[in-house]
């Protein structure tokens, strides 16, 4: 039956393709791509020549109903972003959500994402993690994201850009305070990967030391908030402010 597959592309090192990714990309009648040349250079880099055809954040809605017209007509269609897993802080969510409703199978292959990837080795807490995607650029929308997460317990995963990353962590000292531990993964997968994991306030002051630090693709981790025993919620004060008004 003609199907739609989600197929995650390498995040830097090409020798982290599967062998299943290889074989839909090959067997598929279409490929659906966030960017057709992107991906041109990675399908004609594996000798695959299947067809392509464009589906990005603009036109993704309109874009689903053509994908079901050709699932409709027996064809089967793998989804690809420029890199990692579809639908991570990529396009695809709207194209699921309509192929699934109109009754076609969409089958996930496991494969490459930094948010995992990173995870993976920032010996942060891993029980439990939430995803956060990119936070909001301007000054005022993220801050007030990181408001609402400043008493998250799990780990949290950002995506960052290399020209924000440092307002970020400013931000993140102010809201969480300078010693929350964070984690800096950059180029994971490439020549230069590194990761690095300090008190946020140690790791503004060593990224700032050298540009190269903060160069290239990265994923920000921090350590969820631990709750302090001696840290009581706003009920419980209301009620000892109560009681000792009381107290002789
Ligand atoms: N769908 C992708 C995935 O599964 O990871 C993510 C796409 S998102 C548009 C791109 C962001 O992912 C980058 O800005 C960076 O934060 C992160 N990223 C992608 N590749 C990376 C790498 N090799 N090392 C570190 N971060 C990476």
């Amino acid at each position: 039956t003609a199907t739609l597959y989600i197929v995650p592309t390498p995040i830097g090192n090409l020798a982290d393709i599967t062998q299943r990714a290889l074989t839909v990309l090959e067997q598929v009648d279409l490929i659906a791509c966030e960017d057709t040349r992107h991906s041109g250079k990675l399908l004609s880099h594996f000798g695959i020549g299947t067809k392509t055809v464009a589906i990005h954040d603009h036109n993704e809605r309109q874009r689903a109903q053509w994908v079901i017209g050709r699932l409709e007509q027996g064809q089967s269609i793998a989804l690809v972003s420029d890199a990692g897993t579809p639908l991570i802080s990529d396009p695809g969510y709207h194209l699921v959500t309509q192929v699934r409703e109109a009754g076609h199978p969409v089958v996930p292959l496991p494969g490459p994402c930094a948010a995992t990837t990173a995870l993976c080795a920032a010996g942060l807490p891993s029980d439990r993690f939430s995803f956060e995607g990119f936070l909001p650029a301007k000054g005022k929308g993220r801050l007030d994201r990181l408001g609402v997460l400043a008493r998250e317990p799990r780990t949290m995963i950002f995506y960052e850009s290399p020209r924000r990353v440092l307002d970020t962590i400013a931000d993140i000292i102010e809201v969480m305070g300078p010693d929350r531990p964070l984690v800096l993964a950059r180029e994971l997968t490439k020549t230069f990967e590194t990761i690095e994991g300090r008190p946020a306030a140690d790791l503004l002051a060593w990224l700032k030391e050298d540009d190269n630090r903060t160069r290239g693709e990265m994923v920000l981790m921090v350590h969820g908030h631990k709750a302090q025993e001696d840290e009581l919620d706003g009920q419980t004060v209301k009620t000892l402010k109560l009681l000792a008004k009381e107290l002789p």
